[in-house]
C-alpha cells in the first residue's frame, strides 16, 4: 500500500524531542522543580463543580484574561485590559497563532541563532520560511547584521527571546527598541518570548503599545509551576489580539484549563516567593561554577548554559545521567558544540547536581 506522503517543504522533518529519561535528578526542561501549593489542587477540586460539562467553555476566556490583564498591570504606566490579552493552549499555541496570522506561505519569519528551537520550527510547519540572523561569539545580537537583514528580507515577523533559551541572556530595552524600529520600518511585528520574564530585572511589557507592532508571550509553564497545565497568553495591542484571535479554533481553551489558570493567579505570592528562591539558587550554582574547568553564560533565567572546557560535552552529559542527573544536552546543536543547559531545580537537587558535575570535571577537588 503506498502511503500519503507529508508536504513537500516538511519532508525530513523531525518533530520535537527531548528525552523524558527515568532519573531521580530532572534539571533539562526548565519547568519549576516544585508544584504549586496545595491549596492551589483544592482550589481546582472545588471549582469543578462548577463547570457546565455538558456546554462549550466560554470562548473568549473572559475571566481568565482580565485576570492576566490585572496581574501584568504594573507592568506597564497605564496597564493592561482583556483586549490586550489573548490566552492559549501554552504560549506554544499563541507562537502558532501568530505565525498563522501574520506568516505563511511566502513571508519570512527571523531568529536570531541559536534560540528557542521552537521558533523557527512553528515557522517552518506553519508554511512561513524561516530566516535567521548568527548571533556574536559571546551570544549577544549583532545589532548591525540585524537591522541590515530586516531591512532587506523585510520579515513579517521577528522573534527575539529574552532571556534567550538557551542562553539565559536578557536583551536590554535599547537592543529591543532598535529592532522594533528597524521591524515597523519593513511593517513588520516583533515577538518578544519573556517565557522566562519573571526571573529578569527588565520586561518589553513596558513598551507595549497601540502604536508599535510589539507583542509579548508569557506562559504557565515555568515561573508558575504549571506546564502540566498548557497555559501561555499574549500582551500586545489591542489591534493584534484581535488579528490573531481570528486564527485559534474555537473553543480552543477548554473550561479546565480555564479554571485552574484563574486559579493558579490567587497565588502570585507564592509564585514570585519560588521565583525569588530560584534567582538565589541560579547565583549560588554560578559561583560553584567559578571554580570548575568550564565556561558559562550569565543567565536572567532559571536555567544556565555551561561548556566543560578540558571534557567532551556529550561525555559530561553521559556520566551526569549515569549518576541520574538529567540536564540539556546542547552539544550539538548548532553554534552550541559543547554545550549543556541545566535548570535550577530544588536546593538538594542542585547539590547533587553539583556535586555529580564536580566528581565528573574535577575528581580530585570531589569530596
Ligand atoms: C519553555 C518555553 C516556552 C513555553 O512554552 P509553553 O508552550 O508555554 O509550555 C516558550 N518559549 C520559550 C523560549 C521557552 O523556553
Amino acid at each position: 500500500m503506498a502511503r500519503p506522503s507529508v508536504r513537500s517543504d516538511l519532508a525530513l522533518f523531525e518533530g520535537y524531542h527531548s528525552p523524558q529519561l527515568d532519573v531521580s535528578v530532572r534539571l533539562n526542561t526548565n519547568e519549576a522543580p516544585t508544584p504549586p501549593p496545595a491549596a492551589f489542587v483544592d482550589a481546582i477540586a472545588d471549582h469543578l463543580g462548577e463547570i457546565d460539562w455538558n456546554r462549550y467553555p466560554d470562548r473568549a476566556a473572559t475571566a481568565l484574561r482580565s485576570k492576566i490583564a490585572e496581574i501584568e498591570s504594573p507592568q506597564r504606566s497605564g496597564g493592561f485590559s482583556i483586549d490586550h490579552v489573548l490566552a492559549a493552549n501554552g504560549s506554544n499555541e499563541v507562537l502558532q497563532s501568530i505565525c498563522l496570522a501574520y506568516g505563511g506561505a511566502g513571508r519570512n519569519i527571523l531568529t536570531f541563532e541559536p534560540t528557542y528551537a521552537m521558533h523557527s520550527h512553528i515557522a517552518r510547519i506553519t508554511g512561513a520560511a524561516p530566516i535567521s540572523v548568527q548571533r556574536n561569539p559571546d551570544f549577544s545580537i549583532n545589532l548591525d547584521m540585524a537591522l541590515d537583514t530586516i531591512e532587506t528580507e523585510r520579515p513579517a515577523v521577528t522573534f527575539l527571546c529574552s532571556p534567550n533559551n538557551p542562553t539565559g541572556m536578557l536583551e536590554t530595552g535599547d537592543t529591543v527598541t532598535r529592532v522594533l524600529d528597524a521591524v515597523e520600518a519593513v511593517d513588520g511585528l516583533l515577538v518578544v518570548d519573556e517565557a522566562y520574564g519573571q526571573f529578569a530585572p527588565w520586561t518589553a511589557l513596558e513598551l507595549i503599545d497601540e502604536s508599535r507592532s510589539l507583542v509579548v508571550t508569557r506562559t504557565f509553564s515555568k515561573t508558575w509551576s504549571a506546564a502540566a497545565l498548557r497555559l501561555g497568553y499574549l500582551i500586545g495591542p489591542t489591534w493584534a489580539v484581535n488579528d490573531i484571535s481570528a486564527v485559534v479554533l474555537p473553543y480552543h481553551l477548554d473550561a479546565l484549563t480555564q479554571t485552574s489558570g484563574l486559579v493558579a493567579l490567587d497565588f502570585y505570592d507564592e509564585m514570585t516567593a519560588r521565583v525569588e528562591s530560584l534567582v538565589a539558587e541560579r547565583e549560588r550554582i554560578l559561583t560553584a561554577f567559578d571554580e570548575l574547568p568550564l565556561e558559562y553564560w550569565s543567565s536572567k533565567a532559571n536555567f544556565i548554559l555551561f561548556r566543560p572546557t578540558a571534557a567532551d560535552g556529550n561525555d559530561v552529559w553521559q556520566q551526569l545521567v549515569d549518576q541520574s542527573v538529567l540536564v540539556r544536552n546542547c552539544a550539538s546543536w548548532p553554534g552550541l558544540a559543547g554545550c549543556l543547559r541545566v535548570t535550577v531545580g530544588t536546593a538538594e537537587e542542585n547539590t547533587v547536581f553539583l556535586q555529580a558535575l564536580t566528581k565528573i570535571l574535577d575528581p580530585s577537588s570531589a569530596r
